[in-house]
């Protein structure tokens, strides 16, 4: 698996692309915790750039950069939450709209998603992405809004082709928003294949020390309707991250790709090791060679496949709950993309999946350690 995109981006994210503050030559960007700025006597700016928080914030403007450079995007913009940064595309679609949302994505979206187009009148075709034959049945003759995917997904890690979805929102008259969370602004850039908005809880691997909540969004063509949009929506609704935030998801963007290509590591050996073991029924991760998406995951990933795997244990409910609560390293709690192993048996909150499966983050710790863990609770 071609490693090149980790050490391209390596050094971008390590530097935070040069950074350093003017003031005092700090090597760290300075913390602004101004939510307004001065004039002078003339009642000129200080700083063209600097009037008021809500619009003007260097720490937004360089995680917005770095971040867009890894997406090899036009432009980027940072919210607070992946959710918000859902909310704000989905807003986008008027009353009376269609949306074709992909089925068995991250349940928090698909809520926000369903709940909107009831309130709204707006035609809503969820459909299997990853089955493309379903996906032309379900939008034959149609037009939308927008098509949305996430790939790989969460909890079942599907790939998605986003190069044939690119093609068939085309026909659709609809913009392809693609949720790359799992798959990592390392991992993948959406936009080459197609995508027109790549969305990111950064929440995730992005920040990867589960302390921050936030959404990041990137664009191929900033002059689009939509992405114009996405601007007036943030400038004008609100919804924006705080300074602190902003200053600690850049700290820990820094090691982003060394994180990325640790946790991918450690979690294809886990899926090699799971796949081999007796207590488990199947796997789900796009890097294994028998994973129906391997093929479309190569294409559209390098330099691993992430730190999002799911598998079935033999047995019902309660064996995957005993598995689960034996583990000593993997923690129980819900997200992904952080440093330190998780576990969550997503059935409990998402009734729709099996409540057989275990989903695991997988962090940066010792693989054999993970893996001695995972044995002893399947045992
Ligand atoms: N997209 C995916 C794939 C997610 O897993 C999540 C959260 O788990 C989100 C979006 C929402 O992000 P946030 O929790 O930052 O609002």
């Amino acid at each position: 698996m071609a490693k090149s995109n980790v050490d391209d981006l390596a050094t971008l994210f390590a530097q935070a692309d040069g950074a350093i503050d003017a003031a005092t030559g700090g090597v760290v960007p300075p913390l602004q915790g101004a939510t307004t700025f001065v004039r002078d006597e003339n009642y000129d700016l200080m700083s063209a750039d600097h009037t008021y928080a809500r619009d003007d914030n260097d720490l937004y403007r360089l995680a917005e950069s770095i971040l867009a450079k890894a997406e090899h995007a036009q432009a980027g913009l940072l919210l607070p939450s992946g959710m918000a940064a859902v909310a704000t595309l989905v807003r986008s679609v008027p009353n009376g709209g269609r949306i074709v949302l992909q089925s068995g994505i991250y349940w928090g979206a698909t809520r926000f998603i369903r709940e909107f187009c009831v309130r709204r009148q707006v035609d809503l075709i969820e459909v299997d992405c990853a089955n493309l034959d379903a996906l032309n049945t379900a939008t034959a003759d149609l037009e939308a809004d927008l098509l949305w995917i996430e790939t790989p997904s969460n909890p079942y890690l599907k790939s998605v082709d986003v190069a044939v979805c690119a093609s068939i929102a085309e026909r659709l008259g609809a913009s392809l928003i693609v949720d790359s969370t799992a798959a990592t602004p390392i991992l993948s850039q959406p936009l080459d294949h197609g995508a027109d908005v790549v969305m990111h809880s950064a929440t995730k691997a992005i920040n990867g020390h589960s302390d921050v909540l936030a959404g990041f969004l990137a664009t191929g063509d900033e002059n689009s309707p939509l992405w114009q949009w996405v601007l007036t929506d943030r400038a004008t609704a609100g919804a924006v991250m705080g300074s602190f935030e902003a200053w600690l998801l850049i700290r820990g963007m820094r090691t982003l790709p060394l994180r990325v290509e640790r946790m991918s590591e450690n979690a294809l050996a886990m899926a090699h090791f799971l796949e081999s073991h007796d207590a488990v029924d199947r796997v789900l991760y796009p890097g294994l060679d028998s994973d129906p998406g391997h093929e479309i995951a190569c294409r559209q990933m390098q330099g691993g496949f992430g730190s999002l795997l799911s598998f079935l244990v033999k047995g019902d409910r309660a064996t995957a709950l005993r598995a689960v609560g034996r583990l000593k390293l993997f923690k129980r709690a819900t997200s992904l993309g952080g440093v330190e192993s998780l576990v969550e048996h997503r059935h409990t909150i998402e009734d729709t999946v099996p409540d057989t499966l275990l989903r695991l983050s997988v962090g940066i710790e010792s693989a054999q350690a993970l893996i001695d863990d995972l044995d002893q609770a399947l045992r």
